[in-house]
C-alpha cells in the first residue's frame, strides 16, 4: 500500500472543480473564475510570431529580461513601486508565484493570516508548507473589505505572513488605502511577510487599487496575465520582491519549472507594451454586468453588496439546498462556505459570462429557484 504523503491527504481537491463535473453541460455556468473573453489579437498574433521564429529555446529562470523590464515599467506606472527587473520572476501564472511565497517561507509554526472568505489555493498552499492558519474576518458589514484593525488582533509573535487579495476572490471587495497602508506599516513594526495577490488589479469600477509593496520593504507582490487579458490557459504571471526575497523566491521557480513557457511570455510582453484598449472594453462590459447581477439578485431579496472589483458577487442566501437547487434548474454557482467559515450563508456568483447568459440566469433563478 502506497500512501500520499500526509500533506497531501491534509487537503482536498477544488469544490469548485467538483461542481462542474456533476451539473449539466447545458447550464448556464456563473461558477466559473476566468474572463469569457478572447486572447486579444495583438497578442495572439505576438505568440504565432514567436514559433513561427522558432523561439521555443529556455529562456533565462527568471523570464525574458525584455518581458521584466515592461514589467518593471507597469509596477513604476501603475503601483508605484520600484522593481529591479533583476528582482522579478516571471511565472507559471499566479498560481506557481503562490506555490513558490509558500515553499519559499512558510514552515511548520508559522501563523499565516488569511482573511475568511478568501480563494481556495491560499488555504492548500499553506497548509501544504505546514503553516498554521489563523483566519482574520471579512465581514460583511464592511462590504467584505479586510478592516486594519481586525489584522492587528490576530497579530501573535508567531505571525510569519498574511494574505492578501484586493479586489477579492469570491467578493470582489477593493480594500481601502487606509486599511492597505496599515497593514504594510504592521508588517514593517512586527516583522511579518505580506503576500499580496493583486491578479484582479485591473478589474475595478471606479475605485483606486494601493499595492502594500508601495509602503512596506515586507512585500511579495503577485500578479498575472489570466485575468487582465484573458489569458488563463497560457499560465503567465510575475512577481516582484526585494533582492534577498527573490533569491530565496528562484529556488523553488527553479528548480519546479526552470522558466515560464517561452510563447506565452512573448505574449505577455505584447500584453504589457501595446495597445490597451481590449482590457478597457473588458472592464467596462464587466462594469454593466455587475450592474445587472447586484440589481437582480437584490430585486429578488438575497441581499447583495455592490462590489467594487473582480467580477465575482457573493449575495446572502441562507437556503443551504440553493446552489443544487439552482444547477438543477440550469445555473452553475459556488457555495459560500467553500471560501472558509465566513462564505457560509452566501453564494459565489461569476459575471465572467454573456449579459444575455446572465439575464437568462436570473430569470431562471427567480421562476424556478425563489418562486418555485
Ligand atoms: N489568485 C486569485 C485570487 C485567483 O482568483 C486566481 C484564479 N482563479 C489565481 C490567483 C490564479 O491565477 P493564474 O491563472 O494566474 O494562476
Amino acid at each position: 500500500m502506497i500512501n500520499p504523503a500526509s500533506r497531501t491527504k491534509s487537503i482536498e481537491l477544488s469544490l469548485i472543480r467538483k461542481m462542474f463535473e456533476v451539473t449539466n453541460p447545458d447550464a448556464i455556468n456563473l461558477g466559473i473564475g476566468e474572463p469569457d473573453f478572447d486572447v486579444p489579437e495583438n497578442i495572439r498574433n505576438a505568440m504565432k510570431e514567436s514559433l513561427d521564429e522558432n523561439d521555443t529555446h529556455y529562456t533565462p529562470n527568471k523570464g525574458y529580461i525584455e518581458l521584466r523590464e515592461e514589467i518593471s515599467k507597469k509596477f513604476k506606472k501603475d503601483n508605484g513601486i520600484d522593481a529591479d527587473p533583476d528582482n522579478i520572476i516571471v511565472t507559471v501564472g499566479a498560481s506557481e508565484g503562490l506555490f513558490m511565497c509558500a515553499q519559499a517561507f512558510i514552515e511548520k509554526g508559522d501563523e499565516i493570516l488569511l482573511p475568511n472568505p478568501s480563494f481556495l489555493s491560499y488555504e492548500a498552499c499553506i497548509k501544504l508548507a505546514d503553516g498554521t492558519i489563523v483566519p482574520v474576518d471579512c465581514k460583511m458589514e464592511n462590504e467584505f473589505k479586510l478592516k486594519a484593525e481586525d489584522v492587528e488582533e490576530k497579530i501573535t509573535d508567531k505571525t510569519k505572513a498574511i494574505m492578501l487579495n484586493s479586489p477579492s476572490n469570491p467578493t470582489g471587495a477593493v480594500m481601502e488605502k487606509e486599511d492597505v497602508k496599515a497593514i504594510a506599516d504592521l508588517s514593517m513594526d512586527k516583522d511579518f511577510l505580506i503576500i499580496s495577490d493583486e491578479i484582479y488589479e485591473k478589474i475595478i469600477y471606479d475605485k483606486k487599487h494601493y499595492s502594500p509593496a508601495k509602503y512596506s520593504d515586507n512585500v511579495i507582490t503577485l500578479n498575472g496575465f489570466s485575468k487582465t487579458y484573458a489569458m488563463t490557459g497560457l499560465r503567465i504571471g510575475y512577481l516582484t520582491a526585494n533582492e534577498e526575497f527573490t533569491e530565496n523566491l528562484l529556488k523553488i521557480h527553479q528548480y519546479n519549472i526552470a522558466c515560464a513557457s517561452t510563447t506565452a511570455q512573448r505574449g505577455a510582453y505584447e500584453a504589457l507594451s501595446g495597445p490597451q484598449g481590449e482590457v478597457e472594453k473588458m472592464v467596462s462590459e464587466f462594469q454593466r454586468r455587475r450592474d445587472l447581477i447586484v440589481s437582480r439578485l437584490n430585486g429578488m431579496g438575497y441581499e447583495t453588496v455592490n462590489a467594487e472589483g473582480a467580477f465575482y458577487v457573493f449575495p446572502k442566501i441562507e437556503d443551504e439546498d440553493f446552489v443544487m437547487k439552482a444547477a438543477k434548474a440550469g445555473v452553475i454557482t459556488v457555495p459560500g462556505i467553500a471560501f472558509g467559515s465566513n462564505g457560509k450563508g452566501h453564494v459565489r456568483m461569476s459575471y465572467a459570462n454573456s449579459y444575455e447568459n446572465i439575464e437568462k440566469a436570473m430569470d431562471i433563478l427567480e421562476e424556478r429557484v425563489v418562486n418555485g
